[in-house]
């Protein structure tokens, strides 16, 4: 278990650290007092004050992580990172929020994936949390539960195009699932991709024996995921709900985004580091046998390196607004 934050009654003064402030960044002192900052500037220790050397360090906001998948289980298996391991390695990077995605499963109500998290969590984790709600199917009894989530403080959810059989969903499913989010102020976050294609070329690449990591990326090209975000917001074109693409990994789906916003659609984007940092060489060759290459296995996998360059043009330039890590191991 661990135990609640520590309340600095006498405050703390961070000393000759690189401030930065929206508008600048210099060398100087920032004040905390009962739990905020006071004031920033060059400052004198107080009286039975604690002060800490930050030369050489950058003081910052605590980042907030947008997307995470702590203690998942998922086809049969667990991601490692629990709510303990994931937000202490979060805090040593200095992110001090966590956004998790709590999953209803098969049969489960919404309710009851969410007592699941927050059990999860409680009382094991070392900076703040919240969730989303992700959905794995669709029905009647799922939409007028919604309400009461969105009661219960959870305002943003997730719906998946990807994983047929498992947590995909369809376009008048995804249409139902929106007019309700509409109605109640709530936004939904989307995996685009086409998974009734991902699904054939899966079985195809079983049967050919093509099974090394290397072939991952081909049974989900880039074409998959400008397909589905256009198939997205021809939805959305009808209804106008508040929704945003996760993990945005292709220049093409950057494309699909700025032409569906060019036609009035209000569409906002997250991306992650991988998409921007790793391309698909780290699949290796088509016959290579190192194995290595499994760890580099994500959805949506690695892309070539020509994509890189229009992801980090479209957060430079605000088109793309957010990065969350997607970290599901
Ligand atoms: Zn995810």
């Amino acid at each position: 278990m661990i135990v609640d934050k520590k309340n600095d009654a006498t405050g703390v003064l961070l000393r000759n650290g690189h401030i930065v402030l929206p508008d600048k960044t210099y060398v100087g002192d920032l004040r905390i007092r009962d739990g905020v900052i006071a004031e920033t500037g060059q400052l004198e220790p107080e009286e039975g004050e604690r002060t800490l050397d930050c030369s050489g360090c950058y003081v910052l906001p605590g980042g907030i992580e947008t997307h995470t998948h702590l203690q998942l289980e998922s086809m049969g298996t667990v991601t490692a990172d629990d709510f303990e391991t994931g937000t202490r390695a979060a805090l040593y990077g200095g992110t001090t929020t966590v956004l998790d995605f709590a999953t209803q499963f098969h049969g489960e109500s919404m309710a009851e994936g969410l007592a699941r998290w927050h059990k999860k969590a409680e009382n094991n984790c070392y900076i703040d949390y919240g969730f989303h709600m992700a959905l794995t199917e669709w029905n009647a009894d799922l939409k007028s539960e919604m309400a009461s989530i969105v009661e219960g403080g959870i305002s943003s959810f997730k719906i998946y195009m990807a994983y047929k059989n498992n947590m995909m969903l369809q376009e008048d499913e995804i249409y139902d699932a929106l007019s309700e989010t509409k109605r109640l102020g709530a936004t939904v976050g989307f995996h685009c991709e086409n998974g009734l294609l991902i699904d054939v070329l899966v079985k195809e690449a079983k049967a050919r024996g093509n099974t090394s990591p290397w072939y991952h990326q081909w049974t989900r090209p880039p074409v998959f995921e400008e397909e589905a975000i256009t198939r997205l917001e021809t939805v959305n074109a009808l209804l106008h709900a508040d929704h945003y693409v996760v993990h945005l990994s292709t220049a093409d789906g950057l494309d699909a985004i700025l032409k569906a916003r060019s036609s009035g659609i209000d569409v906002i984007a997250e991306t992650c580091p991988q998409y921007l940092l790793l391309d698909n060489t780290r699949y290796g060759t088509e016959m290579s046998e190192d194995f290595e290459a499994a760890k580099y296995i994500m959805s949506p996998p690695l892309r070539d390196k020509s994509h890189q360059e229009p992801l980090w043009d479209g957060l430079a330039c605000g088109d793309i607004q957010f990065v969350g890590t997607d970290h599901c191991s």
